[in-house]
């Protein structure tokens, strides 16, 4: 088992997932089987960390965003930064700013993540990651979902529900070549289409229909009125524009319809 014993928010959450990914995985296998997918159930892997410890994670595992990327695009850079990454202002803000969330971190990045915890004297949260990171079981292959949490409750509990299956639906779409981000290598948009898709097959699965363009329409209105840029408003904007394809067809051509979307 996991030592949680610094963060129990963490362990309750992984141990109320725990229980759910049975049924995570039964849906993940309908969805496979309607769109002609392989359903490898040893690639889904998961767990649950604290803010830092998932921020640092992202840091090593290579994540674009802000704000690792001040901090050098490649990895040996960050790697060599890495105790002043913790003890800077970007870390301390970063942690702070974000209350839950996760990402999706390949399991191949553990040795070095690992390598890099033993050598710098770092807070003990740090030797909690390294032996966490030891208990999940993957192959290199395998893609870690990570999920923090500050607190559980029945709505972060939900939340998290439904984002370890979005993450899990990019994992059966990715690992059987379906990323339209590799097929329209000219449109920088693209990968808005791969957040649609998952999006809306992730409504389903809270929805337990199919039809979700309303609802995707009106979190796409809602969150603009908002004045959310396009890059959070084109998951549903696009989660939409699925919903719409993929209804308007019998179940049956559902297989064939995504690889032709895909040329
Ligand atoms: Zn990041
Ligand atoms: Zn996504």
């Amino acid at each position: 088992m996991v030592d949680f014993s610094e963060n129990k928010a963490a362990f309750n959450m992984y141990s109320a997932l725990d229980s759910s990914v049975p049924q995570f995985k039964v849906f993940l296998k309908e969805v496979a089987l309607l769109f002609g997918l392989e359903f490898r159930s040893d690639i889904y892997i998961y767990t649950v960390l604290s803010t830092e410890e998932k921020v640092l994670v992202d840091f090593l595992g290579g994540c674009p965003a802000e704000p690792h990327c001040h901090w050098g695009d490649d990895i040996a850079v960050r790697q060599c930064r890495l105790k002043n990454f913790i003890e800077s202002d970007d870390f301390a803000q970063y942690c702070t700013g974000r209350i839950s969330g996760g990402s999706v971190v390949s399991l191949g990045v553990r040795p070095l993540l690992q390598a890099c915890l033993a050598s710098l004297k770092l807070p003990q949260w740090v030797k909690s990651l390294h032996d966490k990171l030891d208990h999940l079981n993957g192959h290199d292959e395998s893609f870690m979902v990570i999920i923090c949490v500050n607190d559980f409750n029945e709505a972060t509990l939900k939340r998290m529900s439904n984002l370890l299956v979005h993450e899990w639906l990019h994992l059966l779409f990715f690992s059987n070549g379906v990323k339209f981000q590799n097929f329209m290598k000219n449109d920088s948009s693209a990968w808005l289409l791969d957040e649609g898709l998952a999006t809306w097959v992730e409504a389903r699965f809270a929805t337990g229909k199919w039809d979700n363009r309303q609802l995707m329409e009106e979190k796409f209105h809602f969150l603009k009125e908002k004045g959310a840029p396009p890059t959070v408003t084109g998951y549903y904007e696009k989660g939409a524009w699925f919903s719409e394809i993929f209804c308007s067809l019998p179940k049956e051509q559902w297989a064939d319809k995504l690889r032709g979307l895909l040329q």
